[in-house]
Formats: structure tokens, sequence, C-alpha cells
């Protein structure tokens, strides 16, 4: 390792992507120059979750699979490591290798596990490789043609990739590849072969086979509608969307996802008997929904736990605006808030009513706890002084300081060895908590 590559190492540890930019550019830096323990920059950059950093390497040609670590940890397992999914994803995105296996014969996947990284575990056991769509961009055997155009191939690939599995973000997505709507029977074709190829092979996996069904479905679906209405999409996404009357559930899109559990062909597999069963007695519009018992079938667990305000529009989390009007729906910007409004509006002032009950209860319940408080602390005192009243030896001068001004121990026993209640008003705990 060359001065310079050495200089390059510290500048990706440290996320300074304009250095590692300024440095790739000298000649004699080789970008996938290697350590004492073999490890390469990217792999530096991997493990620290340094985003924009593994970005740069990438595009300057940095190999995702090398493999020249002393215990073979790839790049894949280092973002693992990492605990960052987003990092995980890039690499898995960038053709690292699912199973390269490590000096002890460990995948990237298990060493996550290994270290109670499931959110990783889920990234990497969902990611479908390209290789294995690829293939049916070639024909074989007796075919004429491929069974998938080839230029569908790369936006197939990102959608069946997509993690967010909400129907309107599908469907959106889809809208924004209209070739796929156009040649959806082809689409939906594969996505059948992939289902049905996940149930077939020597280890099934019944998550990949659930996910590809309600893939293909949608697909089906939504170039159905796309069709009917002189190619344009907008009509089935409100329909999605479209609140019922009297609550604004979206009645709608939970009888199609419960649909798309009914149509699922391998009724033996064990996800669908357990999503069945927690959406067997459930009436419609209450929880779980046919969405959220989808998305943690597919997504695990942990996913709906994740982020409490996911857009009301396509289910992406982390929405940061919110309906000014009722603060009670959020959305990932004016494009999602814009597409949910023909529904929302009837609902916003409710919501809005609703936004504010909840928040006076809050504020109420708030008052109510920190009174609880203080009387619970004002008892405590209390007791404490009769103790220290009796151990006069170890106690003594709390006891005389307590009697020194002897004109009301209530008051007193504010004062000396509790300091945890200095900033509140002991005026306000004189009286029992619930006069009521
Ligand atoms: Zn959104
Ligand atoms: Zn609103």
């Amino acid at each position: 390792m060359t001065e310079t590559e050495r200089k390059l190492l510290d500048a990706v540890n440290n996320g300074n992507v304009d250095v590692v930019k300024e440095l790739l550019k000298e000649p004699g830096v080789h970008v996938d120059c290697l350590d004492d323990q073999g490890m390469t920059p990217l792999q530096h950059a991997a493990f620290r979750a340094k985003k924009e950093v593994c970005e740069l390497l990438l595009a300057h040609g940095a190999d995702v699979n090398s493999n020249y670590h002393k215990d073979r940890y790839s790049c894949l397992m280092f973002a693992a490591l990492s605990g960052s999914k987003e990092m995980t994803r890039l690499m898995l995105d960038s053709g690292a290798k699912i199973d390269h296996v490590n000096n002890v014969g460990r995948t990237a996947s298990q060493m996550a596990a290994f270290v109670g990284q499931h959110n990783v575990v889920f990234v990497i056991n969902n990611f479908f490789p390209k290789e294995d769509l690829y293939y049916y961009t070639v024909p074989t055997g007796l075919e004429t043609e491929a069974r998938l155009p080839s230029e569908l191939a790369p936006a197939m690939l990102k959608f069946i990739n997509m993690s967010n599995l909400h129907p309107v973000k599908l469907s959106l997505y889809l809208n924004e590849h209209p070739g796929m709507l156009k040649c959806w029977y082809k689409v939906v074709k594969v996505l059948e072969l992939l289902c049905q190829n996940s149930m077939r092979s020597k280890d099934t996996n019944d998550i990949l086979a659930m996910k590809m069904h309600y893939f293909s479905v949608v697909v089906k679906r939504a170039a159905q509608s796309y069709q009917e209405e002189n190619d344009n999409l907008n009509p089935w996404i409100k329909k999605l969307l479209n609140g019922r009357h009297g609550d604004g559930f979206p009645e709608f899109m939970e009888r199609f996802i419960r649909q798309v559990l009914k149509e699922f062909p391998f009724s033996e597999s064990t996800l669908l008997h357990t999503m069945v069963k927690l959406l067997a007695d459930v009436t419609i519009g209450h929880e779980p929904t046919a969405f959220s018992t989808m998305a943690q079938g597919i997504n695990g667990q942990r996913s709906a736990f994740e982020d409490n305000s996911p857009c009301g529009t396509c289910g992406e989390f982390c929405a940061e605006k919110k309906c000014s009007a009722c603060k009670s729906v959020s959305y990932c910007n004016q494009v999602c808030q814009k597409l949910h409004w023909f529904t929302h509006k009837k609902f916003c002032k409710l919501l809005g009513e609703e936004m504010k009950r909840m928040e006076e209860l809050r504020i109420q319940r708030e008052k109510e706890e920190l009174a609880r408080q203080e009387q619970e602390d004002k008892e405590l005192e209390e007791e404490d002084w009769y103790e220290s009243e009796g151990e006069e030896d170890k106690e003594n001068k709390k006891v005389v300081n307590g009697e020194k001004s002897s004109e009301n121990k209530g008051n007193q026993l504010k004062s000396p060895d509790t300091p945890v209640k200095e900033n509140k008003e002991p005026a306000e705990t004189k009286t029992e908590p619930d006069t009521s």
C-alpha cells in the first residue's frame, strides 16, 4: 500500500467524500488496494456504513466481491455486520454474491443473524439475484422467443426487489414503467414461474413464493385496469386508496389483498396458514389489516415496528410531511398527498378533531401523572423523615436540621436531603391527588 493509498483509506474511514474523490484521481492509486488485513477501501467503507463513499468507490470500479481478506469476509459481510440495511442493499444491488462463505463456512446472512442484525438478515434473504431473473431473457430449449423481453428485465428486477409492499407503491412503480403494464402477461407469467420455482426447489421458500404471487396479482389487476381505462393507471390507484363511507377505511384494498391470499396456489404453505389464521376473525376495518399481515409475513415481524408514521398513500417509511389541516396523516411529499386528497378530504376534519381530542387527553393524563408522582414523593419523604428520626446517631444532623425551624413539618420535608423535587412546587401536593 502506497502512502497515497494509506491517505485514501483514512479518508474512507472518516467518510470524507471530497478527499476520497481527489485521491482516487492520483496516479498509481488502486481503488481495490489492500491493507495488511487484506481489506479494500470499499470493505472499510461498508463496515463503517459510509454510504456516499461506497457509492463513489463503486462508481470507480471497486470490486464488490473482492476476496483477499484474511478471514475471507466480503463487502456484503462487512455491510451486514454494520447493521445498515441501506448499506446491505447497496452491496446486493452492486452484485455482491449472497452465497459467499467466510473461513468458517458462514454466509453474510448467517453472520448477521449471529450478531442479532435481523433487519439485515431479512434484506439479504429477500434479495432476488439478477441472474435468476435474467435467465428468462434468453430462449431455452425449444422456445423461439424468451419469456421475458430483455428490455423489461432491469425494471422488473427492481420491482421484485422492492421491500415496500404497499399496493399503491407497487402500482406507482408500474405507472412509471408502462412497459411492464403493456407486456403484463409476460411479466405475470415469469412471476408465476418464480413463485412455483420457490416452492419446488430443494429448499422451499414460501416467503419468496408469496411475494412473487402477490406481485403477479398486483401486476395483473393493475394492467387490466390500465387497459380498460385507456392506458391510465390512476383509476386503479384511486380504487386502492378510496376510503369507505363512515370511517375512511380502504376497504377495496383490504379485500384485494385478502383475495390474493385466497388465490395462493400452495395451500400447504405454513406461511399461508399463519396469515389466514391471523385474519380469520378480523372484521374488515380492524387490525391487523390484510396489508400489515402481508407485509409482516413477507418482511418479517420487525418491519411493522420500524416506523409509526408511514405515508398515508404509499406506505413508505419515515414520511416526514403531515397534512397541515388534521396533522394526523403523514406523506412522503406533495405528490403522495395530492393523490390521497380525493378521499382524505372527506375525513380530514373528523381526523383533525380526533387528533385534538387525543392531544387534550394526553395533556390531561400527563397532568394527573405529575400530580400522582408528586404525592408519592411527598409520602416517601414523610417516611424518610420518620425513619431518620429513629436512627438518631447516623441521621442526627438531618433531624436537627429538620427540627431547627420547626414551624411546619410538611414544608420542612421539602427542603433538606431530597434534591429530587427541587423544581416542583410543594404547594400543589398538599392535598390527595384524587379529590374528585
Ligand atoms: Zn408516499
Ligand atoms: Zn388532513
